[in-house]
């Protein structure tokens, strides 16, 4: 019995489709709501190659929309791609996976994007988003974005080769309907999503033509329809435009990369240099932190605030107002590790 005979079934796809998904290769940056409902959609559909990119750790609140993992995962503080991995060769061993524990930059990104056909987009920021836009521009790779909030969403394809805007034509327009700290997320908002980006992303691995259209619905006001972008194309644009400067792969200046991470309503820290810390086993305090250490991570916390912590020196931070705050309490947290040495 054939695993895919319904799938091949569909006009669509058809054997030759088949065997085009087996020879393809799809990076997913951000293994969070909409990422892992991806990875587990290609792999069931018989994708051959799956990279995973991301540098979270599963927690509680995950649970009510990414799919891929469970409370066990939670309660370990597991890092995503390894919970992911892990659940993605029990759905399907023939296809081959490779988790990074990472989040992505633009000292990694051409290395990650080796021999890629597709990027989907799993991210929670549009920093990371103009960054694939630059990449998959730069070196003709078609990527599709999805972005959510509540029940309203929207998905598009981005084809380097073809007519149309790309993500940074497209930014003053999209901004404003993302904050999903401030509306909350449905988790039948993150599946219908998926559901396009996955569809878009095997139309473009079978060779069937793809429209730079952008499908918007609004799940509860029983509302979508696609809105042609094609007139939106700007001509000076630096990253599809004419004179093409590719920004956001410049290499970073400053000592530390910040970035707010949406739905987790945290920040994320990335020294310049990756640090190799001391990182104590067992768990131990003083009056202010409490440190303990789980099996991918360990976590400092003072008060109601934490700070996640990997060996290279890279935080997820919680409970903050403001960037300025994290880094403070960041500073703090290494202190309170050097004390401890
Ligand atoms: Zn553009």
């Amino acid at each position: 019995m054939n695993k895919y005979m319904k799938q091949e079934r569909f006009h669509g796809i058809g054997q030759l489709g088949q065997k085009r998904l087996r020879e393809s290769h799809v990076l997913i940056v951000g293994v969070g709501a909409l990422g892992s409902m991806s990875a587990e959609m290609l792999a069931r559909a018989g994708i051959g190659q799956l990279t995973l990119v991301d540098g979270d750790f599963v927690e509680e609140h995950n649970l009510q929309r990414q799919l891929l993992y469970t409370e066990l995962d939670a309660k370990a503080h597991r890092a995503k791609v390894k919970a992911a991995t892990k659940r993605l060769q029990e759905v399907n061993s023939e296809v081959k996976v490779t988790g990074c524990f990472q989040s992505l930059h633009n000292e990694n990104i051409q290395q990650l994007l080796q021999g890629v056909d597709v990027i989907i987009d799993g991210t929670d920021n549009f920093e990371t988003r103009l960054l694939i836009n630059d990449a998959a521009y730069k070196w003709g790779i078609p990527w599709v974005y999805g972005g959510l909030s509540g029940s309203y969403g929207l998905s598009l394809p981005f084809i380097p080769n073809q007519s149309g805007p790309c993500f940074r034509c497209l930014e003053s327009f999209l901004t404003d309907d993302e904050d999903c700290d401030t509306y909350g997320v449905l988790g039948t908002t993150v599946q219908m999503v998926t559901a396009q980006q996955v569809t878009s992303t095997l139309k473009i691995l079978t060779g069937d033509k793809v429209q730079p259209s952008m499908y918007k619905f609004d799940l509860w006001e029983s509302d979508a329809g696609y809105i042609a972008v094609q007139p939106l194309q700007k001509p000076t644009c630096q990253t599809c435009g004419n004179e093409r400067t590719y920004p956001s792969l410049r290499s970073d200046q400053s000592m530390r990369n910040i970035q707010w991470l949406c739905a987790s309503s945290g920040v994320h820290i990335r020294p310049k240099e990756a640090q190799n810390l001391h990182l104590p086993r067992e768990r131990c305090s003083n009056h202010l932190w409490t440190y303990l250490p789980f099996s991918d991570v360990c976590m400092l916390r003072k008060a109601n605030r934490q700070v996640m912590l990997f060996q290279d020196g890279r935080a997820t931070i919680r409970g903050v107002a403001t960037t300025n705050e994290a880094e403070l309490l960041y500073d703090e947290a290494l202190a309170f590790l050097y004390e401890q040495v």
